[in-house]
């Protein structure tokens, strides 16, 4: 099931996408389950919004690809390297990623994006994925310069704007089958099967519901590929994922 938040006449509403239609949720669906209004709309009279706003954070995996780590001059770190972004970097499919003038290079990072579905703290490794209700894309836009000299990453990754999630959930993922390409004004970039990926998504799961108590909503970042790189105002930036479709994003300097 691939699940879009979307606005339609001004009133913003969840959605199961069904073709070239939406039919339309009573409420959020993470919280009040798939009640329908009766209304199916073409998808071509909505606009997609951000499919979720991450209830209290967005956690991210740095260096979880290998040729990824080695890129950035390094090799990976044993145990998953966690930090967070926070919720109000997030934007939607289509919307523009805005360069801050604080910084001289802004990178994409491609990523797989899993929305966590229900509270989770301590979780096993074997039952993580029960706490997944679905996946998106994400692009961890990065100051790659200010997380140089900040020598923490709060702030290069954090900036409003610098994570675009979309364009929907897909509910029935597999991500061991799945490949990521990352293109910027069309030319390929990046380009992995998700298998690449050193630490798994229920790996991820059970590692940081250890530190941190996830909530329905929250957001993992997984961590990109080798092919990171800078982009300019007036770019386009695709992310792609085998099975949940194409994340497009503008930029614009600040
Ligand atoms: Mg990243």
């Amino acid at each position: 099931m691939r699940i879009a938040r979307f606005s339609h006449q001004d009133v913003i509403r969840y959605g199961i996408v069904d073709g070239r239609e939406i039919v339309e949720l009573v409420g959020d669906p993470m919280y009040a389950g798939y009640e329908t209004t009766g209304e199916r709309i073409p998808l071509a009279d909505i606009t997609l919004l951000a499919p979720v706003i991450p209830r209290s954070k967005i956690v991210c995996v740095g260096k979880n690809y290998h040729d990824h780590a080695a890129e950035m001059g390094g090799e990976a770190p044993v145990e998953p390297l966690l930090f967070l972004k926070p919720n109000t970097a997030v934007i939607g499919p289509n919307d523009a990623i805005v360069r801050p003038t604080q910084s001289e290079r802004t990178d994409f990072e491609g990523e797989l994006a899993v929305v966590i579905g229900k509270i989770a703290k301590n979780v096993p490794v074997e039952r993580a994925l029960d706490y997944v209700f679905g996946y998106t894309i994400g692009n961890d836009v990065t100051a790659r310069d200010l997380q140089k000299s900040d020598g923490q990453w709060s702030r290069a990754k954090g900036f409003d704007t610098f994570c675009p999630l979309g364009p929907a959930i897909e509910t029935e993922f597999d991500a061991a089958s799945a490949r990521l390409t990352t293109r910027l004004n069309g030319e390929v970039k990046q380009e992995a099967p998700l298998s690449d990926m050193i630490h798994s998504v229920a790996d991820i799961i059970a590692y940081a519901s250890a530190a941190f108590t996830l909530l329905p909503g929250d957001v993992l970042l997984t961590g990109t590929p080798a092919g990171v790189g800078p982009f300019q105002a007036g770019d386009e930036i695709e992310v792609e994922i085998t099975g949940l479709g194409i994340l497009r994003s503008t930029a614009r300097n600040a």
